[in-house]
């Protein structure tokens, strides 16, 4: 999977730009502030059909503009495909593949890609919801249907939320509480085993890459964190669906006196460690920080056997936060697909990579090669 030419138009702080890309490791550098991000960030949307900065398209659009548009020339599963996201404030955005209408879940099946920025180095570290947010990203590029059921959860949570906050001042809300909490009990359900199945999947393909990646053969294992009357997050989804309407029965009350709901997948977590401690509680910087790098490098694993091609990676200013030696390990292991890697200054990570180098300036590209 690849991305061969990308032009945008009125996107962030681009007028009209385009870019080539080769099909290995392509190097955007340029001082802060030109435009580096934006154009990894175009790149995302591409594959998920929003941005990982914003929810607000209106930010994507350039300050001089009414709308933008971003247009990729891709190769995914050996053909050679058109996608284009246009982007007007106030009415939702187009998205076309090959020229046909398509809705933001379906891109994944053209196009998937991988980010990693230094938000994500802090992934271990940080509070639950980034774990969160790195497991529902993670499935819902293989598996769209799951990025359903989990918007259709967060309506429910929204509006159960809601009642619960406003009951006091209108009593009769509470006759349909009952309601939104069934139906988010259903979606915890189907929601806890494509969650528990993915996690066991990287944790598998997570830990060989940390005991290369650490040089001393280090553990890392993951587990999957949920409502704790969830006995087995693998059984059916009924068995699930009981547990959870248990839980979510024995917390009514206290869900109605706090004013918040106190049941469901909202609150899981991965439960991460290394030779069998907490990692969140006793890892050093650096071991958090390999730990990470290693998931973020499974997650490419992982959709190289789903989809038999690997994703286009995005290392967003991530190199220069390494040390050397994991600078090292991560230019190493990515052979075999396409890496966008964006850094200050070249740094020499071109002629590491003997990569195509792009240079960014205020809001234009120059290719140096
Ligand atoms: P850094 O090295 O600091 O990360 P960068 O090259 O990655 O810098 P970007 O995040 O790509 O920088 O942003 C480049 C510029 O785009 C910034 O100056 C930002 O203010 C500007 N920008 C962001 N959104 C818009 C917009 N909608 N219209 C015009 N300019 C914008
Ligand atoms: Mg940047």
């Amino acid at each position: 999977m690849r991305i061969n030419r990308l032009a945008v138009t009125g996107f962030r702080n681009y007028e009209w730009d385009t870019i080539s890309f080769s099909g290995g490791t392509n190097v955007i550098y340029g001082s802060n502030a030109q435009g580096k991000t934006n154009l990894i960030e175009a790149v995302y949307l591409l594959a998920y059909g929003k941005s990982f900065r914003t929810r607000f398209d209106k930010e994507l659009v350039n300050f001089g503009y009414s709308s933008s548009e971003i247009l990729a020339d891709v190769t995914s599963h050996e053909r050679e495909q058109t996608v284009t996201i246009q982007i007007k404030p106030g009415v939702p955005k187009r998205i076309l593949v090959n020229g046909v209408k398509k809705t933001a879940n379906e891109l994944s099946r053209t196009l998937n890609v991988v980010l990693f920025c230094p938000d994500d180095l802090n992934l271990i570290k940080e509070g639950a919801a980034v774990r969160r947010k790195l497991l529902d990203s993670a499935i819902g590029q293989i598996r769209p249907q799951y990025n359903e059921i989990l918007s259709e959860y967060n309506r429910l949570f929204d509006h159960k939320t809601r009642i619960l906050k406003d009951w006091h001042e209108k009593p009769s809300l509470l006759d349909t509480l009952d309601e939104f909490s069934e139906g988010m009990c259903r979606c915890s359900a189907k929601l806890i085993r494509y969650r528990a199945a993915y996690t066991s999947r990287l944790s598998e393909a997570s830990a060989p890459i940390h005991r290369e990646f650490s040089g001393s053969g280090e553990e890392l294992a993951i587990r999957y964190q949920t409502v704790s009357t969830v006995t087995n997050p693998f059984s059916s989804e009924k068995e699930i669906y009981y547990e959870i309407y248990d839980h979510q029965e024995k917390h009514r009350r206290a869900e109605i006196e706090s004013g918040q709901c106190l049941t469901g997948v909202h609150k899981d977590d991965l439960e991460i460690t290394i030779n069998g401690n907490s990692a969140r509680n006793y890892a050093s910087q650096g071991q958090a920080r390999t730990a990470a790098l290693s998931m973020k490098l499974a997650e490419r694993e992982i959709l190289l056997s789903e989809t038999g091609e690997y994703p286009i990676l995005l290392l967003d200013d991530v190199l220069s936060e390494l040390d050397m030696k994991r600078q090292e390990f991560v230019l190493n292991r990515i052979g075999g697909g396409q890496t966008l890697i964006t850094c200050c200054e070249d740094e020499g990570i071109s002629s590491r990579t003997g990569g195509n180098v792009i240079n960014v300036e205020n809001g234009r590209v120059r290719a140096c090669t």
